[in-house]
């Protein structure tokens, strides 16, 4: 790692020649984070079911003078997972950060799931999450450094009706986060879960507006989240500052879970 003493401009965060790996970095969260890691210096690498949507966040990126590569993969696709890490260490040979932002929700009262509504969401959120980690893992032990940020849910951590699914996928990643962490933490590497609270995306976007504005009043900080919130959380982790920071589930809510 190639780390230089001023951090680049815009960002408090030094990851100068550091590879970054991001799923889901089509559109909100994942958007966000990936142009964030570039901002600080590092080389994104954006994952989502397709280039096409990649597009906007690989254009905005090299539009500030950034790097960033796009792939198209399926996070719940073993194989396709495999494939993907082998060619990015092939081409950069390290990988020192991953982020496993992909994520979908399927709602629905539990009694009334279908089978499809709850393999989808497992299998995307936490499979994916658990494929990455397998995968960029071995990268990180053999290059003797990593930080792993899993984006899990406030979901997670409270639960919350209708989404039993994604409650359990997200409580699931905060479990798996904590585990691996042990198992990884004399390798050098970390590994945290940042929990959102309600951010502003296209996947809440589709609650109607009397949802929204009822969450907005059980949220201390009166306001909804920006995917910026947590991408500035995700970049802190990723950095030097939180090297002795690991095995944590941390909510980004505006205080709704406090
Ligand atoms: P969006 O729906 O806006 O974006 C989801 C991203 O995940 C897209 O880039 C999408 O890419 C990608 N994705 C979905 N399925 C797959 C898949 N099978 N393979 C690869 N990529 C996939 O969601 P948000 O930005 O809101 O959420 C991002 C993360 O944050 C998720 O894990 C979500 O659970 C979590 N979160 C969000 C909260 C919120 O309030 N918004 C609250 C708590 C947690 P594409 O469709 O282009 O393939």
């Amino acid at each position: 790692m190639m780390a230089t003493a001023d951090a680049p401009k815009g960002c408090t965060v030094d990851l100068t020649g550091q590879v970054a790996l991001v799923t889901g970095a089509s559109r909100g969260i994942g958007k966000a984070i990936a142009i964030k890691l570039a901002s600080c210096g590092a080389t994104v690498v954006g994952v989502a079911r397709s280039l096409d949507a990649l597009s906007s966040t690989l254009e905005a990126i090299r539009a500030t003078g950034g790097a960033a590569e796009g792939y198209a993969c399926d996070v719940s696709n073993s194989a396709d997972v495999k494939t993907l890490v082998d060619l990015v260490e092939a081409k950069f040979t390290k990988i020192h950060v991953l982020v496993n932002n992909a994520g979908v929700t399927k709602d629905g009262l539990m009694l009334r799931m279908e089978d499809d509504s709850w393999d989808n969401v497992i299998n995307t959120n936490l499979k994916g999450t658990f494929l990455f980690c397998r995968a960029v893992g071995t990268v990180m032990m053999r290059g003797r450094y990593g930080r792993i940020i899993n984006i899990a849910s406030i979901s997670g951590l409270v639960g919350n009706p209708g989404q039993a699914n994604y409650s359990a996928s997200k409580a699931g990643v905060i479990g798996f986060t904590r585990t691996i962490a042990k198992e990884l933490g004399s390798r050098n590497i970390t590994v945290n879960a940042v929990a959102p609270g309600f951010i502003i995306t296209d996947m809440t976007d589709i609650l109607p507006d009397k949802i929204k504005a009822e969450v907005k009043e059980r949220i201390p900080a009166r306001r909804l989240g920006n995917p910026e919130d947590i991408a500035d959380l995700v970049a802190y982790l990723a950095g030097p500052g939180a090297s002795y920071i690991t095995g944590q589930a941390i909510a980004v809510d505006g205080g709704m879970t406090c």
